[in-house]
């Protein structure tokens, strides 16, 4: 059983990774930012407050945030590992988290800006299934369709170059700091660099699992 976190900036592909590492090491994904995109379809007034931050590039408030991770820990069946995909984003959380689980590493990705903001405006995702695409390099054969599912694909509305920006201070000021808050407390560290648009994400979940099994980890 491994509990991790995989942890870079807004399109460094945290998504695409973690749905492949799933079965791989048979651990479920908790993703913080999926959750509260299903949250915002729902027309109730909680839904409504998490789309007025997410819609701005905004975190959601750590009362919201924190009661979304327990709920989801909370449905792992037991002897079940997870990934965390989007949580922690504040040392407030990291705090949070530290009572509720032990984490045994951070997935680390690395990814100049220029492919993030290349990757984020070409993106799309399965209104389904919530497969993610790339009309660049992660072509859908069709490109309102999904592969898998036959769902529609959609740009999310946070997929903006303003909110993208915004997104990309947020992490900068409010959760790049964690990645010195684990070094410090002696979590160990796999790190995944990604240089082209072009690398397949296989490529990068291969050089994940190398560093998990270096650890002992997979
Ligand atoms: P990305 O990492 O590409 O920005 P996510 O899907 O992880 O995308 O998150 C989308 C949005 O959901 C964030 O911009 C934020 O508004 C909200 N969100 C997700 N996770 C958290 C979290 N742990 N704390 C606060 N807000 C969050
Ligand atoms: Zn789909």
């Amino acid at each position: 059983m491994v509990n991790l976190i995989i942890f870079g900036a807004p399109g460094s592909g945290k998504g695409t990774y973690a749905s492949r590492l799933k079965d791989r090491l048979n651990v479920e994904v908790i993703a913080t930012g999926d959750i509260f995109r299903e949250m915002m379809k729902e027309e109730t007034p909680l839904g409504r407050k998490v789309k007025g931050y997410v819609e701005k590039g905004l975190l959601v408030p750590d009362a919201i945030t924190l009661e979304v991770l327990k709920q989801s820990l909370a449905k792992i069946p037991r002897g079940k590992g997870f990934i965390l995909d989007g949580y922690p984003r504040t040392i407030e959380q990291a705090e949070a988290l530290n009572g509720i689980a032990k984490i045994d590493a951070i997935i680390h990705l690395i990814v100049p800006d220029w492919i993030i903001i290349e990757r984020l405006s070409s993106r799309r995702i399965c209104k389904n299934c919530g497969a993610i695409y790339n009309l660049l390099y992660l072509k859908p054969k069709n490109d309102m369709v999904c592969d898998k599912c036959g769902g529609q694909l959609y740009q999310r509305s946070d997929d903006t170059p303003e909110v993208i920006k915004k997104r990309i201070e947020v992490y900068e000021k409010q959760t790049q700091p964690l990645l010195q808050y684990y070094m410090a407390k002696g979590v160990p560290f796999v790190e995944a660099k990604c240089e082209k648009l072009e690398t397949p994400p296989e490529t990068i979940v291969e050089e994940i699992l190398k560093g998990l099994k270096r650890l002992n980890l997979a």
